[in-house]
C-alpha cells in the first residue's frame, strides 16, 4: 500500500535522528510502498557523456572518485596490478594519449595522471566483436556488459583500443581480505564471478534512481566542477556548457571510435 507525503516525512525524519547510513527514507520502504512521485526521476539522456577538468585533478581527488567507483560496484583490489580490475583508473599522459606524446609538451602534463574509464564509444568495436552479445549499446549511449551472457572469451578486451575492460582471473569475491576488509562494500551490488569481463557501465543503475556516477559526485565533492556528466545532445547541459566554454581532448579520435569522454585541458 503507498504511502502518503506525512507518512514518507514522518519515516525520512526518524532516518535522519537514527543516522542510518545517510540512507534516503524511500530506500528503507518495500518497493510499491512510497508515492511515486516522491522518488527521484530517472536522469535520462539521448546521448550521454563525461568531461573531466585535468586542471583539477589531484592525487586525493583521482583517489576519492577511484574508491567511491570501486565501492559502489564491488570492484575489489587484487593485490597484483597485472590482474587488477579497473572501472576507472589513473594513467600517466604518456600513456593515455600517447598519440599526443611531444618532447616539448607543457610541464604540467609531463608524467601527470589522468582518470581515465570506458569512453562509452559512439561506435564501439567492444560491442562488434563479441560472439554472445553480452556487451552492446543502449540508445542512450551507455555501453552495457552483461556479466551473466560473458563467456569470457576476450575478444571485447582485444577489440577496446582503450584498455577499459577487465577480466577475472581468479574469483573477485576471494580477494585479499587484508586489502579489502569489508567487501562486498556494496550489498544492493552483485559481485562477478571467475572468467568474466567486466566494465564501467557510467553508473547507469545510479542514472535510474535520478542518482550522478558516484566518482563524479566524489571527485566534486572535494573539487567541484572537476567532473561534467550529461546529455551532449543537450546544449544546455552541464558537459554541454563546459565543452562550450573550455579546449578539450579526447583519447584517439583517429579510431573512429568516437569516444565520449572529454578532457579539459
Ligand atoms: Fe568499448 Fe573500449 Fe569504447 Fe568502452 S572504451 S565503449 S570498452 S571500445
Amino acid at each position: 500500500m503507498a504511502i502518503d507525503r506525512r507518512a514518507f516525512l514522518k519515516i525520512a525524519g526518524w532516518s535522519a535522528l537514527l543516522g542510518l547510513g545517510g540512507k534516503a527514507a524511500f530506500e528503507l520502504l518495500a518497493p510499491g510502498q512510497v508515492d511515486a512521485s516522491l522518488q527521484p526521476a530517472p536522469l535520462r539522456g539521448k546521448k550521454w557523456g563525461m568531461a573531466i577538468d585535468v586542471t583539477r585533478l589531484d592525487e586525493e581527488v583521482m583517489d576519492a572518485a577511484v574508491r567511491a567507483c570501486h565501492r559502489t560496484f564491488n570492484v575489489p583490489y587484487m593485490g597484483n596490478p597485472k590482474v587488477e580490475l579497473k572501472w576507472i583508473w589513473e594513467e600517466t599522459y604518456e600513456h593515455a594519449f600517447p598519440d599526443q606524446e611531444n618532447e616539448y609538451k607543457a610541464e604540467r602534463y609531463r608524467g601527470h595522471n589522468f582518470l581515465l574509464l570506458c569512453n562509452h564509444c559512439t561506435n564501439p568495436p567492444c560491442c562488434r566483436v563479441c560472439p554472445t552479445k553480452a556487451t552492446w549499446k543502449r540508445e542512450d549511449g551507455i555501453v552495457m556488459m552483461d556479466m551473466h551472457r560473458c563467456i569470457g572469451c576476450r575478444f571485447c578486451m582485444a577489440a577496446c583500443p582503450y584498455g577499459a575492460r577487465s577480466f577475472n582471473w581468479g574469483d573477485p569475491r576471494l580477494a585479499p581480505k587484508e586489502l579489502n576488509p569489508d567487501f562486498p562494500t556494496n550489498p544492493d551490488y552483485p559481485t562477478r564471478s571467475m572468467g568474466v569481463v567486466e566494465k564501467c557501465l557510467f553508473c547507469e543503475d545510479r542514472l535510474a534512481k535520478g542518482q550522478m556516477p558516484a566518482c563524479l559526485e566524489a571527485a566534486n565533492a572535494l573539487k567541484p566542477d572537476t567532473m561534467f556528466f550529461g546529455d551532449l545532445e543537450e546544449s544546455d547541459s552541464e558537459v554541454r556548457k563546459a565543452l562550450r566554454t573550455r579546449y578539450s581532448i579526447r583519447r584517439k579520435p583517429e579510431l573512429g571510435t568516437g569516444p565520449n569522454v572529454y578532457y579539459i585541458i
